[in-house]
C-alpha cells in the first residue's frame, strides 16, 4: 500500500467532510462495471438488467460506431494533438460540426469535449456582469456553474412556470440595468422527464427580447425523430443556442452548440474550453458521425426506444407504482421518503435490476424516487424480468 503525503490541514478537512457526508447519507460508493454499459451489466461478476444508463439508443455498444471509431483512430491517431485553435482541428472535427448543424437545422455548430464544459464555455463566452440570466430552478448543474462563471446576475425562475418567467423577464427588462437578458432551460428535465414549454417560452422571449438557450442533453436522440426538443416544436429558427451532449443518446462523449454562423464564429474565438483544452479524440468524432448517419437513415432506433418506454411505463403503472408525469422515456418511480427509496433501490439491485435512487438534494425533500431509463437496446424479456422484480420487491415492502 502506498502512502501519499497530505498536509495536516487537508487531512483534517477530508476526515471531517467525509464523515459529515456519510453521517448525512450523502456518500455513496461507486460501482465498477466488468464490461460495457449495455442493457445488461455485470458488477462483481453478477448480471443485472440495466435501467440506470443514458444509453437511450443502445449506441454505446453499436458495432458500426465501434468500427467508425477504429477507422478514425487509424486515420488520425488516438488524440487530436492540440487545442482546436492551434492545430488540433482535424477534418473529422469539421465534418462532425457540419453534420451536427445539418441535423439540428442550424447554420453552424461547435463541438466541445463534454456537455459539461460546453455549458461552462458557451454561456460565459456571451454573458457577462452587465447581463442577467433567467434560469429554470431545475436546470442541470453544468448550467448553474456556467451561469455563475459568466458573472451575470442569476435570476431563478420557478420550474416551467410561464407566469413567473414572464414576470421576471418583465422586471429585468423594465429595470433598464441589463445589457442582455438570457433565459436558459433544459429541453427535457432529467429527473421528472417533463418537456420545457418551448412554444410559450418563445412568445415570452420575443416580447422581452430574451436570448434563448436550450440544453437538450435528454431531448437529443429522443424527441423530434432524434434531432431534439427544438425540432419537435418546429422552432429551429427561434432558439439562439441549441446545446446538446454527445454522451447520452449518441453514446459517445462530447457536447455542442448549434446556432447561427455568427454565434458559432464567436464561440470558436472565445469559449475557453475550445481555446484551452485539447479537442475531441478522432475516434469519438468518427463514432458520433456514424451515430448521426444511423439516426438520419433509420428511425427504428428512436421508434424502439419509445416502444420500450411505453411498454415499461404501462406495466409499472399497472402493478401500482406512481410514475409521475414524465413525457419522455425517463421513468421515475416516486416513493417520497428518502430512506424508503434507498432501501427499495437496494433490494431491486440485489434481485437483479440496476437502478439509482435519487433523493434530496438532487430532488426536493420528500420526493425520493428510483429513476429508470428503458433503452432501445432492451428486449421485451429484459423489461418483463425487471417488472417481475419490481412487483416482487414492491409487494414485499407493501408498496403496491
Ligand atoms: C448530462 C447533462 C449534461 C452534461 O453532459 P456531459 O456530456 O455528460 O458532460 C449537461 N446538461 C444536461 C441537462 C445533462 O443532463
Amino acid at each position: 500500500m502506498t502512502s501519499n503525503h497530505s498536509s495536516s490541514s487537508l487531512e483534517t478537512f477530508l476526515d471531517q467532510s467525509l464523515s459529515d457526508l456519510k453521517s448525512k447519507g450523502l456518500f455513496s460508493d461507486i460501482d465498477v462495471l466488468d464490461q460495457a454499459n449495455g442493457p445488461v451489466i455485470s458488477i462483481n461478476g453478477q448480471k443485472k438488467i440495466n435501467l440506470a444508463s443514458n444509453n437511450y439508443l443502445g449506441f454505446v455498444t453499436h458495432p458500426e460506431l465501434i468500427k467508425a471509431s477504429e477507422e478514425a483512430t487509424k486515420t488520425y491517431g488516438v488524440g487530436a494533438g492540440a487545442v482546436r485553435t492551434i492545430n488540433g482541428t482535424l477534418k473529422i472535427h469539421q465534418e462532425l460540426e457540419d453534420r451536427l448543424a445539418k441535423f439540428k437545422g442550424t447554420e453552424a455548430a461547435i463541438a466541445f469535449q463534454s456537455g459539461f464544459n460546453c455549458n461552462m464555455g458557451a454561456i460565459s463566452a456571451v454573458m457577462n456582469k452587465n447581463d442577467a440570466i433567467l434560469s429554470d430552478e431545475l436546470n442541470h448543474a453544468s448550467i448553474i456553474d456556467g451561469c455563475r462563471l459568466s458573472g451575470a446576475r442569476i435570476i431563478r425562475v420557478k420550474h416551467s412556470d410561464m407566469k413567473d418567467l414572464e414576470e421576471q423577464a418583465k422586471e429585468a427588462r423594465d429595470s433598464g440595468i441589463f445589457e442582455k437578458i438570457m433565459f436558459i432551460t433544459d429541453g427535457v428535465f432529467s429527473m421528472d422527464g417533463d418537456i420545457a414549454k418551448l412554444d410559450e417560452i418563445v412568445k415570452i422571449a420575443e416580447k422581452y427580447d430574451l436570448i434563448l438557450y436550450v440544453d437538450d442533453a435528454h431531448g437529443s436522440g429522443v424527441l423530434g425523430g432524434g434531432a431534439g426538443t427544438v425540432k419537435a416544436f418546429g422552432l429551429s429558427d427561434k432558439i439562439d443556442f441549441q446545446m446538446g451532449t454527445l454522451s447520452k443518446a449518441i453514446g459517445v462523449v462530447g457536447g455542442y452548440v448549434a446556432g447561427s454562423q455568427k454565434l458559432i464564429t464567436w464561440l470558436k474565438s472565445q469559449a475557453r474550453p475550445f481555446l484551452f483544452s485539447t479537442s475531441l479524440t478522432p475516434g469519438a468524432a468518427g463514432a458520433v458521425i456514424k451515430a448521426i448517419d444511423l439516426m438520419e437513415q433509420d428511425t427504428s432506433y428512436v421508434d424502439k426506444l419509445w416502444e420500450n418506454a411505453r411498454y415499461f411505463k404501462e406495466k409499472l403503472q399497472r402493478i401500482g407504482f406512481d410514475i409521475g408525469q414524465s413525457e419522455t422515456p425517463i421513468t421515475p418511480v416516486i416513493l417520497g421518503d428518502e430512506k424508503l427509496t434507498q432501501t427499495f433501490a437496494g433490494k431491486l439491485i440485489e434481485q437483479g435490476v440496476y437502478v439509482k435512487p435519487i433523493v434530496f438534494p438532487t430532488v426536493p425533500f420528500g420526493a425520493g424516487r428510483v429513476r429508470n431509463m428503458p433503452t432501445a437496446a432492451h428486449t421485451k424479456e429484459m423489461l418483463d424480468e425487471a417488472i417481475k422484480i419490481y412487483e416482487k420487491v414492491g409487494k414485499e415492502m407493501n408498496l403496491i
